[in-house]
């Protein structure tokens, strides 16, 4: 590859806060706000024009369980709940069966407008349509995050930074070390849809396959599913077919699945539209971001693992617990492992089938735990990751994800900079004890920490 030199620069420094959050999902969003709320000025970075990652930008509107496995105790409380109260009030969420994996679902656009009535409120400054392009390090510290906005490029400094970005833009131009699985979970482009909501029943697959070789909907993708949008009772959130083998951090894979996603909407409409009795059906917005499940990961001072979940493994750093099962996508279908033993194996046509992972008398965990650890990268002094940056390995990860556990990292590494920056310490030095109490006096549920097994 041929290359050109720049001349060098000066940045000018735009903003200096006490943390700076690169990336404005509700997992950024969170670990301002806690970071605020305990007296902390914080800048917020994020390249989209609105707040909210893959929940808005991405229309993912499902948020799971936020109780432990027994169904009835909350292990999972703090901004998520906050934010499920304010949209309760507004009436755009929908509080799913509790026996359903999934507990939350609600309307994307109005969760963006709480979070950014919520940075409001907490005289976060935000930079929005503004990306993280470069960063600048002293030894184990990060000194500053390079943002290029419409302004041009520009330069916020901060004793304490949070790699909030998914992608790991923070971590990885400041030169820590990062890992990208060669095997990658898919991506997905969602629509907002109109139509839908008039059928009385959802299309059935096996009425559409015999007719997908005629068409320009490829059998090797997988049905779309469509969710309701709370508040708006004639749109449907259709989730794309999910496309495998993308590595959604190279530009040019990224916009080829925004061009096949928008694609394969229209393929699948069609076939809708010629082979059912459907009403008139059409598209009326797209996702502004693709849904990203999975890019890189930080090396960590711990890497999770799928044995830690799903045996409930106790750390005495947990900073965040779930029940989501683990759930790995991949072009063959989903596998899904639920901590009480059974494994649900779901094909691309949608059929599932049962089996265990493990004996039916294993004991069941009340939940996982996340610890700390695996949101401190290897040697760095003053930056933590949170969200799907963390380091876990692929069957941990493919439970920790989803964003009820995400947003609970969010708010640890928020408080974690409180910590650090009221007692001078770096973030390897917070403790883990009182970060703990730290967190459950802000809002947050988690289980009194035990001490670890000897021989784990
Ligand atoms: C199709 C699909 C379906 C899913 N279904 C569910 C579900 O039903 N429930 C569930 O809980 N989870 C689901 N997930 C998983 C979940 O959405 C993600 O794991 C979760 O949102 C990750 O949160 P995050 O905050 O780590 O990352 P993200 O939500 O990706 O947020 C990262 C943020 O950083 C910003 N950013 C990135 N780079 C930069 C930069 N250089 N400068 C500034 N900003 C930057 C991004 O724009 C984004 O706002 C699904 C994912 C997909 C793709």
């Amino acid at each position: 590859m041929t290359s050109i030199t720049e001349p060098a620069r000066a940045t000018p420094v735009c903003h200096e806060a006490d943390l700076c959050v690169i990336g404005g999902s509700c997992t950024g969003v969170f670990a301002a706000v806690r970071a605020a709320r305990l007296g902390l000025s914080v800048a917020l970075v994020e390249q989209n024009t609105l707040l909210g990652g893959m929940a808005a930008a991405a229309q993912v509107n499902e948020w799971h369980s936020v109780n432990d496995t027994s169904g009835t105790r909350r292990i999972i409380g703090g901004l998520t709940l906050e934010i499920v109260e304010r949209l309760r009030h507004r009436g755009v969420i929908q509080e799913l069966r509790p026996a359903h994996r999934g507990q939350f679902r609600f309307n994307s656009a109005e969760l963006a407008v709480e979070l950014d009535d919520l940075v409001r409120a907490h005289r976060i400054r935000v930079f929005l349509a503004a990306r993280c392009v470069a960063a600048t390090r002293d030894g184990a510290r990060v000194t500053s995050a390079i943002i290029e906005d419409r302004s041009g490029r520009r330069a916020i400094t901060a004793p304490f930074f949070i790699d909030a970005s998914g992608d790991g833009t923070l971590l990885r131009h400041a030169g820590f070390v990062a890992e990208k699985p060669t095997v990658l979970q898919p991506v997905n482009l969602q629509a907002i849809v109109a139509g839908f909501h008039a059928l009385s029943a959802p299309p059935a697959w096996s009425d559409l396959q015999p007719h997908l070789a005629s068409r320009a909907y490829p059998e090797a993708n997988s049905q779309p599913w469509f969710f309701p949008v709370p508040g708006a009772p004639d749109l449907r959130n259709l989730f794309g077919a999910r496309l495998n083998g993308i590595d959604a951090s190279d530009a040019d894979a990224y916009t080829a699945a925004l061009l096949d996603g928008r694609r394969l909407h229209r393929a699948y409409l069609d076939l809708v539209r010629t082979h059912t009795s459907a009403p008139p059906l059409a598209v009326v917005a797209w996702a502004q971001a693709l849904g990203v499940r999975e890019t890189w990961h930080a090396r960590c001072h711990h890497r999770l693992t799928g044995d830690e979940i799903l045996r409930g493994h106790v750390f005495t750093d947990s900073i965040a617990q779930g029940t989501y099962p683990v759930d790995i996508h991949s072009a063959e279908g989903t596998v899904l492992r639920y901590l009480d033993g059974r494994e649900e194996r779901v094909s691309r046509d949608g059929s599932t089938t049962w089996h265990r992972w493990q004996a039916g008398d294993a004991p069941v965990p009340s939940c996982y735990h996340i610890p700390y650890r695996t949101l401190l990268p290897r040697e760095a002094d003053n930056l933590l990751v949170a969200g799907r940056l963390l380091d876990a390995d692929r069957e941990a990860f493919g439970g920790v994800r989803v964003m009820v556990n995400m947003n609970q990292t969010g708010e640890a590494a928020g408080v974690a900079a409180a910590l650090a920056r009221r007692d001078s310490l770096t973030f390897p030095q917070v403790n883990p004890a009182l970060l703990h109490t730290a967190l459950n006096t802000g809002g947050s549920l988690l289980l009194p920490p035990t001490k670890v097994s000897p021989n784990r």
